[in-house]
C-alpha cells in the first residue's frame, strides 16, 4: 500500500513540476481562486490556481479523510479519472478491493486474454504458417503453464506502471470493498478493519464480472466464465463456448489455434451483429477454417456434467459433449456490494447505473463511468469516460475530438472498425462509396504472409469525406488509427492518395483503398451524368485503366464538390465533355 502523502508535500512537488518552460512567463502560484472556467490553453497557470485553491482548502474538514474525489474501482476507469483530478491539484484516493491495482482490464480480461493470444500466436507458429506451410510449429505440447506464464510477466508489469502513476500523481490508495454509507461518506471493508472516508465527489467505477445463471452448473475446470479460463490446469481437448460475443469468439479463436476442438454456440444468426457484414462474412470463414464449429441461431435449453465430460443439449434437440464449457453470456454491473440504497442510487436489473451525457448518476455529484454503466464495455472507452467524468466534475474544459470511437477485436485475424457500417448507412440513407485494398496486393502482407487480411474505406459520395474505416487481418487495431485520425479531422480520401506512405507497410492499404474508392466513384459519377443527359455512353467499360498494379484515374472527374484525383498521375482516359453536373444518389457500380 502507497504511503499516505501530506497536503504540503503534494504542493510543494507539483509547484515545481508545473514550472513554465524556459523563457516563458513565471506565474507563482499565488494567492488565486480557482477560476470558474479556466481557459484550455493556459493550462500552466489554471495548474497552479488549482493548487493553491487546494492548499488553502478551509472546508475545515479532517484533511486525512476527507477528500475532492474518492474513487471506487482502479481499472481503467478509475485510473484515468483519478490521475486527471489529481493533475487538476484534487485530492484523491482510489479504493480498490482486490490486493492489485488495474481492475478486470489487467487481471482478468483484456491484458490477460491478449497475452494468452500472444502466446498462442508464437507458440504455435500461427503466423508463419502463410510462408512455411501448417505443420510449422514452434514449440510442441504447449501447456497452460507456457500461457500463463506469458499472461503473468505482462499482467505484473502493467500491474507496476500503474501504480507508479497513481503514485507519480499522488493519487492516495486504499485496499478494501467500499460501500457507501450515506451520499457523502463511504465505508471501507479490509481485513484489517474498517474505515470511513468523505469526499465532495465519486467516481462509481467498479466494473463488472461474468454473468452467472442459477441453472448452469458452474464448475471450477469444467463449466467455467471468462475469468475461470485462467485458473485451468491443462488446456482442454475439446470446449463448448456458449456466447458468440466478443469474448466468446476470441476465446474460440485462440483456444482453436491452440488445437482445442471448439464447438460455439450463438442465438443469433451471425457472429458480432455490431461489425461490419463484410468483415462479418469473412470472420466467419476465417473461424471455421480454425476448425470451430459454429452452432448459429441456436439457443442451450441445458448444461450437465458427468465424470468424463460435459453435455450441453440445445433447443432445437441437438446435443452436444466436450472436455469442458465456457459460458461467455453478457457481463453485469459490480454494484451489489456497493449499498446504492444508502447513497440513494439504484442499479437495473444488470447491476449498471444511469448516467447523463457528462457521466453524472441521479445523484449530482456521484458519477459512474466505465463497464458499469453498460455499452461499448471497452477498457479504451471506460478510460476516456473516466477522464471526462472528473473533468465535468471540477469544471475543467475537455474538448472531445470526435464522437468516432475505434473498436478492437482480437479475434484470429484480427477485426477493428471506426465509423458506421455499411448496413447503419444504407438504413440512415446515406449515399456512400467504398474502397478496398487487400493485405495480398501489398507487400508488407506478402512479408507477413497474410493473404487475406482487407482494409475497406467508406466515404461520402459527394465530397468524399471519410466516414469509416473496417479492417480484417494482421495489425487491424492498429491500422485503424490512421483512418481514425482522418475521420476525427474530417479529411477526404484525397489524403491517402497525395501523402506518401513508408514502403513495405500495411498503412500502404489506404493508398489502394483511397484509389480503388476513387476510381469506382469516378465512374459512377460519369455514369450518372451521361444517363442524366440521355446521351448513349460510347466510352469503354472501364474507366480507368492499371499499370503496374496502381488505377490510373480520370482527373477531369465532373464531380466539382470533390477534390482534384492524383494530381501526379497521366489522365488516360478522355472523359465526354462537361454536362450540367447532378449529384447522383445512389451507388452505380
Ligand atoms: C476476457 C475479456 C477480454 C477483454 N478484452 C478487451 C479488449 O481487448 N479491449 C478492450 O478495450 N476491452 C476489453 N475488455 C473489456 C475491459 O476489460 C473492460 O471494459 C474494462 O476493464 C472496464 O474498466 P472499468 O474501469 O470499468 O472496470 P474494471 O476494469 O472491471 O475495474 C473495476 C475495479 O473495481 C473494483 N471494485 C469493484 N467493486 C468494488 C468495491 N465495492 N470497492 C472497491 N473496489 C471495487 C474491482 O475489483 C476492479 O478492480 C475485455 C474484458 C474481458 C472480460
Amino acid at each position: 500500500m502507497f504511503p499516505r502523502l501530506t497536503i504540503g508535500r503534494e504542493v510543494n512537488r507539483r509547484v515545481r513540476f508545473n514550472k513554465p518552460a524556459r523563457g516563458g512567463s513565471t506565474k507563482p502560484p499565488a494567492a488565486v481562486q480557482q477560476p470558474a472556467s479556466p481557459r484550455v490553453d493556459d493550462v500552466w497557470e489554471f495548474r497552479a490556481r488549482a493548487v493553491q485553491a487546494h492548499a488553502t482548502n478551509a472546508k475545515g474538514t479532517d484533511m486525512h479523510s476527507h477528500y475532492d474525489l474518492a474513487v471506487i474501482g482502479t481499472g481503467p476507469a478509475g485510473q484515468k479519472a483519478a490521475i486527471n483530478a489529481a493533475k487538476m491539484g484534487k485530492r484523491v484516493v482510489a479504493i480498490e478491493r482486490e490486493p492489485a491495482v488495474g481492475g478486470a482490464c489487467i487481471r482478468t480480461g483484456t491484458i490477460p486474454s491478449k497475452a494468452m493470444r500472444e502466446a498462442v500466436m508464437h507458440l504455435t507458429g500461427y503466423r508463419m504458417r502463410g510462408i512455411y506451410g501448417a505443420s510449422y510449429l514452434v514449440k510442441k505440447d504447449i501447456t497452460m503453464h507456457d500461457l500463463i506464464f506469458r499472461c503473468e510477466h505482462v499482467v505484473r508489469h502493467e500491474i507496476d506502471v500503474i501504480k507508479a502513476q497513481m503514485q507519480r500523481n499522488d493519487v492516495e490508495m486504499r485496499f478494501g470493498a467500499a460501500r457507501f454509507v450515506d451520499s457523502h461518506m463511504l465505508c471501507i471493508d479490509a481485513s484489517g478493519g474498517s474505515d470511513i472516508v468523505s469526499a465532495d465527489v465519486f467516481l462509481i467505477a467498479v466494473g463488472s464480472m461474468p454473468a452467472r445463471p442459477d441453472n448452469i452448473p458452474f464448475e471450477r475446470g469444467r463449466i467455467i466464465d471468462s475469468d475461470g479460463i485462467l485458473e485451468l490446469d491443462t488446456v482442454p481437448r475439446s470446449m463448448i463456448i456458449v456466447g458468440g460475443g466478443v469474448i466468446g469468439v476470441e476465446y474460440a479463436c485462440t483456444l482453436a489455434a491452440l488445437g482445442t476442438r471448439v464447438t460455439l454456440i450463438d442465438q443469433r444468426p451471425r457472429l458480432l451483429e455490431f461489425i461490419d457484414a463484410e468483415i462479418a462474412e469473412a470472420l466467419q470463414y476465417h473461424v471455421r477454417q480454425l476448425g470451430v464449429r459454429l452452432c448459429l441461431g441456436e439457443a442451450v435449453a441445458d448444461v450437465s456434467t458427468d465424470q468424463s465430460a460435459v453435455t450441453a443439449v440445445l433447443e432445437s434437440g441437438k446435443r452436444l459433449c466436450a472436455h469442458s464449457l465456457l459460458f461467455a453470456v453478457g457481463r453485469q454491473g459490480a454494484t451489489q456490494s456497493l449499498d446504492l440504497d444508502a447513497a440513494g442510487l439504484s442499479a437495473d436489473e444488470r447491476g449498471r447505473l444511469r448516467v447523463d451525457s457528462q457521466f453524472r448518476t441521479a445523484v449530482p455529484h456521484i458519477y459512474a463511468a466505465g463497464d458499469v454503466i453498460g455499452f461499448p464495455a471497452l477498457a479504451s472507452t471506460s478510460a476516456e469516460q473516466g477522464r471526462l467524468a472528473s473533468c465535468h466534475a471540477f469544471g475543467q474544459p475537455c474538448p472531445t475530438v470526435s464522437a468516432a470511437m475505434p473498436y478492437g477485436i482480437y479475434t484470429i485475424p484480427e477485426i477493428s472498425m471506426v465509423g458506421p457500417t455499411e448496413d447503419q448507412l444504407t438504413r440512415d440513407q446515406v449515399p456512400y462509396e467504398v474502397g478496398v485494398a487487400r493485405y495480398r496486393e501489398i507487400a508488407r502482407g506478402q512479408l507477413l504472409g497474410d493473404q487475406t487480411g482487407m482494409l475497406k474505406l467508406i466515404f461520402t459520395q459527394d465530397t468524399r469525406r471519410l466516414i469509416a474505416v473496417h479492417v480484417i487481418g494482421e495489425g487491424a487495431t492498429e491500422l485503424v488509427h490512421i483512418g481514425q485520425a482522418v475521420i476525427a479531422l474530417g479529411g477526404t480520401v484525397q489524403y491517402f492518395v497525395d501523402n506518401v506512405f513508408n514502403y513495405p507497410t500495411l498503412a500502404e492499404c489506404y493508398k489502394v483503398a483511397a484509389l480503388d474508392g476513387i476510381n469506382r466513384s469516378a465512374a459512377a459519377h460519369r455514369r450518372a451524368t451521361e444517363r442524366h443527359a440521355n446521351r448513349p455512353n460510347t466510352e469503354t467499360p472501364s474507366e480507368s485503366t492499371t499499370v503496374g498494379g496502381e488505377d490510373l484515374v480520370d482527373h477531369e472527374s465532373p464531380v466539382p464538390a470533390a477534390p482534384a484525383i492524383a494530381p501526379h498521375i497521366t489522365r488516360v482516359v478522355r472523359p465526354a465533355p462537361r454536362r450540367p453536373r447532378r449529384l447522383p444518389q445512389t451507388v452505380a457500380h
